[in-house]
C-alpha cells in the first residue's frame, strides 16, 4: 500500500543511509544511476522484482535521437527541432512543446554517453521508418530486445559501482513538513520492513498498467485489452504524488499496440506496416489506415469481431520481420500461418477466400495508384504483396501508461503549483511523457526516450544535491 509518512528531521534513525535513492531498476533506474555514479556520489536502487527487468526487458529497446553524426554520416537529415515537430504532430500539439525540444536536442548525449562512456551497444537503424518519424532517427542493441539493453545497463551498473537491492517493494516515503523526501520504506518477501535515508529521492517505478483499478479509471476504451507491460507497475508514483500535492498530467496517456499475438503474448511490430503490409479483421475485411501509428491501433482492433485481427505480410515482409528476435519467437511459437496463395491462406485462417482476394486486390490497386484508399492510407512506393502470404492473428494490448508526475527539464518532480519539490525526482513512465492525450499521441520511441533522458537528467540534478 503506497503511502507517504510524516516526520520530522533528524526524528528518523536510519540504519543505513545514502545520498541518492532510485525506486525502480528499469531503464530510467538504471540510466540514472550510471549519471549518478558518474559524479562518484553513491547511490542505492531498489527494485521490487528479483532480478532487474521491467518494462524495459519486455520491450524492443529502441532509442531515438536526432541529429545525431551517424545520421549526418548516412545523409539522413534531421534535428532536434524536427523531432520536436514530430511529437507535436502526433499529439496534436497537446503535449510541452519545451520538454518535448529539451528531450530532442537531450536525445543526441544520451544516446553518445550511453554508448561511448557505458559501452551500451546502441546503433542507428535505418532500414525502415517508424509512424510519426520524418527521419530514421532509431537507435537498438544488436538484436533490437530490450532484455539486450536490459543486460547492458546492469553491467554498466556493476562497473561503476551502483548498488542494487532486489526483493525490496517500496511502500512508503518519508517525508519531512517542507516535503523533503527523508527516506524510504521498503518490504521484503518475507514481510520484513527496513528503512533506508536519502539526501534525493529518484522515482523510476514507472505507470500504472499493472493497476487495473487505475487502468479502468483513466483509460476505460481499453477494458478488453490484454496488458503485455510489466505487472509490477502499480502507479505507486502517482499514488505518492498525489497524497504530496504534486502536479499529475495526462493520466490517459498510453502506448497500446494493435498487434500482440493472441493467445501468444508476443508483439508482431510495426516495420511490415510501414513497408506496405495491412491488417483485416475476421471477416477479411481492412478497417483502419493501419500505419496511423501501432499504439492508437489497439482500440480499432479491439473494435473488431473477437477483439482480433489478422496481420497480412508476404515474403518480403516476412524476411524483413525475422530481424526483429519477436517475430522469430512469434514463429517458433507457431503464431504465424503461411498460405502459398491467398486461397491457401484464407483456408488456414479460416477466414472467406473471395473476401480475401477481394480485399488483397483492394490494396493492390491503390498501391498502382488506381483507387484510393478509403481508410485514407497513403501506400505510395510500396510494391504489392506477392505470394507466398504469411498472416499473424492479434489482439489490442496496452504497453505502457504515459501520463504521471509533472516534471520540469532536470526531472524535478512539481506541485500542483509549478514549484518543484527539494530533492524530488522522477522519469521515465513515473512521469508525465510528451505522448499528449490518449493513445494517437505516442511517437515510436519516445517511452524510452524520457526513461533514459529523464533518468539522466535526473541522476546528474540528484548527484548535484
Ligand atoms: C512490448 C513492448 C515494447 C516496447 N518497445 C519500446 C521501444 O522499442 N522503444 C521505446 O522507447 N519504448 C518501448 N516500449 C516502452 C518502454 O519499454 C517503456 O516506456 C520503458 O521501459 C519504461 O521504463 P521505466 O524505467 O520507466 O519502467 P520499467 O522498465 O518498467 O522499470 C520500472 C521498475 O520499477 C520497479 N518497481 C515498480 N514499483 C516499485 C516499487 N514500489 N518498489 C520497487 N520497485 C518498483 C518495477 O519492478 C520495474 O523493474 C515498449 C514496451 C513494451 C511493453
Amino acid at each position: 500500500m503506497a503511502q507517504v509518512i510524516r516526520s520530522r528531521p533528524n526524528e528518523e534513525e536510519f540504519a543505513l543511509s545514502v545520498p541518492v535513492v532510485i525506486i525502480g531498476a528499469g531503464g530510467c533506474g538504471l540510466s540514472a544511476a550510471l549519471a549518478v555514479r558518474d559524479a562518484a556520489v553513491d547511490v542505492l536502487v531498489i527494485e521490487r522484482d528479483s532480478r532487474v527487468s521491467g518494462t524495459t526487458a519486455m520491450s524492443t529497446g529502441l532509442i531515438p535521437a536526432s541529429g545525431t553524426p551517424e545520421q549526418a554520416a548516412r545523409g539522413i537529415e534531421d534535428s532536434p527541432e524536427r523531432f520536436r515537430d514530430d511529437i507535436m504532430q502526433k499529439t496534436k500539439g497537446r503535449t510541452d512543446p519545451d520538454i518535448a525540444l529539451h528531450l530532442a536536442r537531450e536525445s543526441v548525449e544520451t544516446i553518445q554517453w550511453l554508448r561511448d562512456r557505458h559501452g551500451i551497444p546502441l546503433t542507428l537503424i535505418d532500414e525502415f521508418l517508424y509512424p510519426g518519424h520524418s527521419a530514421m532517427r532509431m537507435y537498438g542493441s544488436p538484436n533490437r530486445t530490450g532484455s539486450e539493453l536490459m543486460a547492458a545497463l546492469e553491467a554498466a551498473c556493476v562497473t561503476a559501482g551502483v548498488d542494487i537491492l532486489t526483493n525490496a517493494r517500496v511502500e512508503g516515503l518519508i517525508v519531512d513538513a517542507n516535503d523533503r523526501v527523508l527516506g524510504v520504506e521498503y518490504v521484503r518477501p518475507d514481510g520484513l520492513r527496513e528503512r533506508v535515508g536519502c539526501d534525493a529521492l529518484i522515482l523510476a517505478c514507472c505507470g500504472f498498467g499493472g493497476n487495473w483499478d487505475m487502468v479502468i479509471e483513466y483509460i476505460p476504451e481499453l477494458k478488453d485489452a490484454v496488458f503485455h507491460g510489466h505487472t509490477g507497475n502499480k502507479g505507486e508514483a502517482m499514488a505518492w504524488g498525489r497524497a504530496m500535492g504534486a502536479g499529475l498530467a495526462d493520466m490517459h496517456a498510453y502506448q497500446g499496440h494493435g498487434g500482440l499475438a493472441a493467445g501468444h503474448a508476443i508483439p508482431i511490430l510495426w516495420p511490415f506496416i510501414m513497408e506496405g503490409g495491412f491488417q483485416v479483421n475476421t471477416d477479411g475485411l481492412r478497417f483502419s489506415d493501419e500505419s496511423q501509428g501501432y499504439s492508437e491501433q489497439a482500440v480499432k482492433v479491439l473494435s473488431q469481431p473477437g477483439h482480433l485481427a489478422w496481420s497480412m505480410l508476404d515474403q518480403r515482409l516476412h524476411d524483413l520481420m525475422m530481424k526483429f528476435d519477436d517475430f522469430q519467437q512469434a514463429e517458433a511459437a507457431g503464431a504465424v500461418m503461411r498460405g502459398t496463395d491467398i486461397a491457401d491462406l484464407a483456408a488456414r485462417i479460416g477466414v472467406c477466400q473471395s473476401t480475401l482476394e477481394a480485399t488483397f486486390a483492394e490494396v493492390d490497386a491503390v498501391k498502382a495508384g488506381s483507387a484510393m484508399d478509403p481508410f485514407g492510407r497513403d501506400f505510395r512506393g510500396k510494391p504489392p504483396l506477392a505470394s507466398p502470404f504469411y498472416a499473424a492473428k492479434v489482439t489490442g494490448a496496452l504497453f505502457h501508461t504515459q501520463g504521471g508526475l509533472v516534471v520540469d527539464s532536470n526531472a524535478r518532480v512539481l506541485r500542483e503549483n509549478g514549484k518543484p519539490f527539494p530533492n524530488l525526482f522522477a522519469g521515465g513512465g513515473a512521469a508525465r511523457g510528451i505522448s499528449g492525450a490518449g493513445a494517437d499521441g505516442y511517437l515510436a520511441g519516445n517511452g524510452l526516450l524520457t526513461a533514459t533522458t529523464f533518468g539522466k537528467l535526473a541522476g546528474r540534478a540528484a548527484a548535484r544535491g
